[in-house]
């Protein structure tokens, strides 16, 4: 895809694919999740387009950041898995282009490539080709621990998508029982004490 260059942007936005933009599918017999492997099983995230939107529409460049080892896993061809892509962009940007460029690893992780989030190959590539940017004012943005430490590395803000976090929350509220914190564990509520009882 032809990279779309703005001297104006405000940052860039680094977004991984699956599990971002489109979901994650489910094999019920296998009790597995994975992928699509074939654009058919392409669903785009309820709100995923909208949200493209607005980042666009705030100035920010959008690039995609993905993995995808299936077909050299042998789970399926390296067509289907390029005709899924094509669709998730096509079903993700449905008036105009908001995504600038993709950027694909195929690699399984035996291969040891350099390309493989949580390496940063990818993501250099995308700063190279689409800025200069504001690395701080620079977001990586995904669903995999891998990206959080990809974009970490590169010194990007970082934002996980936690969705079972995200429905939690959903959930809570509805039910009048949302918390005054989150918190991923006991010491990291400790934590947040102590610093509260420092007044910080
Ligand atoms: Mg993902
Ligand atoms: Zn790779």
């Amino acid at each position: 895809m032809e990279s779309v260059p703005d001297s104006s942007s405000k940052g860039l936005i680094l977004l991984d694919r699956d599990g971002v933009l489109n979901s994650l599918v489910i094999d019920p017999e296998q009790g597995t999740v994975d992928s699509p492997l074939h654009p058919s099983q392409v669903k785009i995230c309820p709100g995923a387009t909208e949200a493209l939107a607005r980042l666009k529409q705030m100035g920010f460049t959008l690039a995609l950041v993905t993995n995808q080892p299936a077909a050299a896993k042998g789970k399926t061809t390296k067509q289907n898995l390029l005709d899924v892509h094509e669709r998730v962009l096509s079903l993700a940007q449905k008036e105009q282009p908001l995504i600038s460029r993709s950027y694909i690893c195929w690699h399984r992780a035996e291969e040891n490539c350099v390309c493989r989030k949580p390496k940063t190959a990818l993501l250099e590539q995308a700063i190279q080709d689409l800025g200069p940017f504001s690395l701080d004012s620079s977001w990586m943005v995904g669903d995999g621990l891998t990206d959080i430490q990809a974009g970490k590395k590169m010194g990007l803000r970082t934002a996980l998508l936690a969705r079972w976090k995200a429905d939690v929350a959903r959930v809570a509220e509805e039910q009048s029982a949302s918390p005054d914190w989150w918190v991923s564990d006991l010491a990291e509520f400790t934590e947040r004490l102590l610093k509260e009882g420092k007044g910080l």
